[in-house]
Order: structure tokens, then sequence, then C-alpha cells
């Protein structure tokens, strides 16, 4: 099986999914995987997997598509990979991604585009982002699953774009240990699998309390394979009207339609349900996901990581961090550390940062009392659109391409588990998601609903 991912990587090259393939180290697991017998055979033996560049792994490197941490070698090992290679699991290499897990189409990474495997008329398409490496290598077979995380929809968009599911589990669910941090309190890692049952398997040997990382929960497991069922007689799902867009395509209205027959078929209650606050959540997620950033980011100085500029006669340090940073940032991430240090200044942090956060708050509300009213779990659409062409969007103004996370950026301020699931395609032939939202730690009833709609 390693083997032919191997092959199939080679092949896959113009995808751009694997920045840097591992053989020697996927071709030793591989070889550990087929020794192993019986109980010493974890869930994932011998089970090849990509990672996203975002996670820290021991001695290969670990750049999160950034020029700033090149050649960066970490000497530790992030706990869910950790976790992934006890279980058994093969790693194949570090799949592309925006850089720092900055974008919605990959097109931010040091190491150019990713290309979505699906195709209109030999156009070149994105996977999605951030976790877009991630997407086009499950969705071309170059693996059979990935690891992505998700600050405001980077496992839940590209998945969508590229007719894969994945997970983004509640928060303090998984690790965050060893991961490049984004932004602190939104980030969580995932898998991106071709399949319901994947992803249950793969966030079993994900998930659990982890003492290195103050956020996460001490809250035991459960066997997440177990729960698909696919009995979801009287569950509630509510279908929240402010997600229904002005300009919404028909096509995306007519896959929720589907999505809600579906769930009812199997025996669910469909409610309409109402998120007041659902308008102000691109805003507020745009002020604190930077503002997260930029205090992030500080690390990034010349010294400790990575890359440093070349000095001139009479530079001192902070020449140093000034061209260093300049030079090591793409535009995007500039533009996020701007706006970050922005909002958190003396003069706007009331404005911008504390009102956000109060944002956020009102909008975790609305869930809270969606669910208390007895909703099981919240149908909406993935993406606003199916994957657009590479380049289409990049030039434009950085707010349209923000408007992608509209659907997903909700579920990280609310810290709640999120699921993006392939339901139909378009006019074009091309893949569409729909997301299903569920209460804090019930991802076994999110992935059992989702089996349904697959
Ligand atoms: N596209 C969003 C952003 O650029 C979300 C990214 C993510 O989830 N990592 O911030």
């Amino acid at each position: 099986l390693t083997m032919a991912c191997l092959t199939a990587i080679d092949a896959g090259t113009p995808l751009n999914a694997f920045v840097h393939a591992t053989p020697e180290i996927a071709l030793d697991q591989a070889r550990a995987a087929d020794a192993r017998r019986g109980a010493d055979a974890g869930a994932l033996n011998g089970i090849p997997l990509g990672i996203k560049d975002l996670f820290c792994t021991k001695g290969v490197a670990s750049q999160a598509a950034s020029n700033i941490l090149k050649g960066f070698k970490p000497e530790y090992e992030s706990t869910v990979t950790s976790k992934l290679f006890e279980a058994g699991a093969v790693m194949l290499g570090k799949l592309n991604m925006d850089e720092f897990a900055m974008g919605s189409s990959n097109e931010t990474s040091c190491y150019g585009d990713a290309v979505n495997p699906w195709k209109v008329d030999d156009r070149r398409l994105t996977p999605g982002g951030s976790s877009g490496g991630s997407a086009a290598a499950v969705a071309a077979d170059l693996c059979l699953g990935a690891t992505g995380t998700d600050t405001g929809g980077s496992i839940r968009q590209p998945a969508a774009f590229t007719g894969i599911v994945g997970i983004k589990p509640t928060y303090g669910r998984v690790s965050r240990w060893g991961i490049v941090a984004f932004a602190s309190s939104l980030d969580q890692a995932g898998p991106m699998t071709k399949s319901v049952r994947d992803a249950a398997i793969l966030l079993g040997a994900m998930a659990g309390h982890d003492p290195k990382d103050s956020t996460s929960a001490d809250i035991p497991v459960p066997d997440f394979e177990a729960a698909l069922t696919g009995d979801i007689r009287g569950r509630k799902i509510g279908i929240p009207r402010e997600y229904r867009m002005d300009g919404m395509p028909a096509e995306i209205e007519a896959l929720w339609a589907r999505g809600r027959e579906m769930l009812a078929d199997a025996g669910a209650e469909i409610v309409d349900i109402s998120l007041p606050h659902t308008k102000y959540a691109l805003p507020a997620y745009y002020v604190i996901a930077p503002a997260e950033a930029s205090s992030n980011l500080a690390r990034y100085d010349g010294v400790r990581y990575g890359h440093r500029a070349r000095l001139g006669q009479g530079d001192g340090i902070v020449d140093m961090y000034e061209k260093t940073r300049a030079e090591g940032f793409g535009k995007e991430v500039q533009r996020r550390v701007m706006i970050g240090t922005y909002v958190l200044s003396a003069g706007f942090y009331d404005a911008y940062y504390n009102r956000a956060r109060k944002v956020r708050a009102l909008i975790k509300r609305d869930f809270d009392e969606a669910f208390a009213a007895g909703v099981d779990a919240i149908l909406t659409p993935a993406t606003p659109s199916s994957a657009f062409g590479l380049g289409e969007m990049a030039e434009a103004d950085p707010v349209a391409m923000y408007l992608n996370d509209v659907f997903t950026v909700t579920v990280n301020l609310a810290g709640l588990p999120g699921i993006s699931v392939p339901v139909g395609l378009d006019a074009k032939g091309l893949p569409l998601g729909l997301q299903l939202i569920g209460r804090p730690w019930d991802e076994a009833g999110l992935l059992n609903h989702a089996h349904v709609l697959e």
C-alpha cells in the first residue's frame, strides 16, 4: 500500500500536493507495520497518510509553507502525529497548505499553488485552503487520509471543494501541541478522508487529552466508528435561516434541500431555527484571528527559527527583525500581522478586539440556545460555491477571498464540532459539500448524521 502511494505521489507531481515526500520514513514504518501482529497492530497499522506542513514532524522539514521557516526541522513530534504513528500509521510526506494556514485557496504557499484534481475544461482549479494539499492528495488517491487544521474552515472548505470528508472537532478534542499556531483560541486539527468511516477511525486515533496542551480537554474519547449506525430516528436537525444568504446559487440551495430530505427520510425531524448573530461572524473572525496571529507570529524574529536576512553595515537588531520578517513572510501573512497589531493597539483595542470578543460570545450563545431547545445537529451548506479557478480570486480584493468562510467561521468562534460531507455535483460536474454542526463533544453523533448523507 505504501509503495503504491509513493508511486502515485511521483505521478501526481503536477498537483503539487506533497511538498516533501518522505519515502525512507514511510518504508521503514510500513515494514514495522508488516511485522506487527494481533493486538500489537493498532487501528491504523500500515495505513499511509499525508501530514499537513503545519505539523511539526521530528527531523523532517516543517515550514508551515512559509519562507520564514526555511530549513526548520523540529526536534520533536507533534502530539497528533505521535498518536497516529502509535496507532501504526505511515507518513508519506508533508502536504502543501496556505502560508501559516492563512488563506482559502492554497495560493499563499511558499511552495506555489496546490491544484484540485477535479477539472472543468482543463481549467486549473483551487483545492481550497488552507489544507489544500491535504484535500488534493486524498481526492487524487495519493494517500488514504491526511491531517488538516481548521481555524475558520480550512478542513471543511477544501474537503467540500474536492469531494472528500473533513471534520473539525470540538475545540480541545485534539491536542494542538507541536502544531504551528495561527489563532490559538480557534485552531483545531482533524482528519480529511475519503469516507465518514475513515474520518471516524482517524479522529479516534488523533483525539484525547494531552497534558502538553492546557486547552486540551480531559474527556474520554468514544468509539467513533461504533457510532456509525445510520440510526438517526427522532434526532432534531436545525436549519438556520440566516445561512440562506442573498444571491446564494440555486444549486447550493438545491443541495441543501436534498440534504434535508435525506435526513428526514432517515427519520430525523427537520426544524427551522434562528442564529441571529451569524452576519457578524466573519467580521469578528477577521479581527480575532489576525489579533492572535500577530501575537503568535512575533516569535519569527530571525533568531530562533529558519530564515535570517543578510544584514548591511551598520544594521542593528531592529533592522534584522524588519528585514527578516519582510523577506520571510508573504503578503497575506503580513496583512494579517498588520491588522492584528492594529486591532490590539492601545487606541483601538476596545473598539475592535474587545468588541469582536463580545460578538463571539453572542454567536456562541445563539448555538447554545438552539441546542438547549433540543436541536441535535445543524445542517448548512459548507461553502458558498464550488471550487473556483486558480488566480481568479487571489488577485481580487482580499475580502472576496474571506467570504469563502462565511458558513464555517461561526463554528470555530463557538468551539463546536463541524463536518463537511460531499453530497453532490454542480452543473459543471464539480463536488459540493454540506456542513453539519454538532453539540460540543458530540463528534460521534455528528459522524453518524454525516454517514446518512454519504
Ligand atoms: N480561510 C480562513 C483564513 O484565511 C481560515 C483559515 C483556516 O481555517 N486556517 O483565515
